[in-house]
């Protein structure tokens, strides 16, 4: 067996790798068995061991990926790729697609992944990533300012984690060196978000802060999800962004523990 496909398995951190591109994009999908390197397989491990002890739900049911090991130039060719589509919880899904309508979960797991992967290509990167974010191991867990996949991610965590907005752009500049280093004060880090150990605490406390808000932002029930979903559907100029946020309260909904073959509350 090549190097690139050493490693054969069928879950990481004992949760199932699920595969549902062969129906549609964002479901369950099956279990399936995936390749890569032996030292994907261990980093993938701890970064859901991570996961798992960071996240308010707990343990995954199940990733949805979109591929490991692929016979093509590049990192997936080499086994040192991954990319993800969904994470399913018992009461809670993560669909990257749906990034607009659940950015602070997002950037939450975000924050676990970029401990463990120096490069990660998300929804902010280019429209090909909006729906999976891909994972290699080509570049150090690490934060540089002429890294526009970095910059975007620091950017997005600023606003919408810290509270200090900035301009999403992947471009470092005045404003978002500003904002990170009065978040840098705040959270009594060191002062250079490019030292390897700044960088990493600042993810371990994003990442935290992050679920803190998710597990109490208000969950509405599920009558008032369908109410809200059918609602935009009859809005008369529904847009891209309106689609998704009608897909998102569908998909809680479909999953809520309380729903079992009745609409009744
Ligand atoms: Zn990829």
């Amino acid at each position: 067996m090549s190097h690139e496909r050493e490693a054969t398995y069928s879950s990481v951190a004992g949760i199932p790798l699920h595969y549902s591109r062969n129906r549609h994009y964002g479901e369950r999908g099956d279990n399936l068995n995936f390749s890569s390197t032996q030292r994907l397989k261990d980093i993938l491990d701890q970064c859901f061991e991570t996961l798992i002890e960071e996240s308010p739900f707990g343990k995954p049911d199940l990733i949805v990926t979109a591929g490991l090991y692929v016979n093509k130039p590049g990192f997936h060719g080499r086994g040192l790729a991954v990319d993800v589509d969904a994470i399913y919880w018992a009461d809670r899904t993560l669909v990257s697609v749906l990034y607009p309508f659940d950015q602070v979960h997002y950037l939450a797991v975000e924050s676990v992944f970029r401990q463990y992967f120096g490069t990660v290509l998300n929804y902010l990167y280019d429209p090909p990533h909006e729906d999976h974010w891909h994972m290699d191991l080509g570049t150090r867990a690490d934060f540089y300012t002429d890294s526009p996949s970095r910059v975007l991610y620091l950017q997005a965590s600023l606003t919408h984690i810290h509270d200090h907005p900035v301009l999403i752009d992947g471009v470092w500049g005045r404003q978002t060196s500003g904002a990170i280093r009065e978040v840098l004060q705040e959270l009594a880090l060191g002062t250079d978000i490019e030292n390897m150990s700044t960088w990493q605490a600042y993810l371990r406390r994003t990442a935290s802060k992050g679920f803190e808000m998710v597990a109490q932002a208000p969950v509405l029930p599920p009558k008032e999800q369908l109410k809200k979903a059918i609602d935009s559907l009859f809005e008369a100029d529904v847009r891209k962004e309106q689609y998704k946020e009608l897909a998102q309260s569908l998909l809680n909904l479909s999953h809520h523990p309380n729903l079992g073959g009745s609409l009744e509350p």
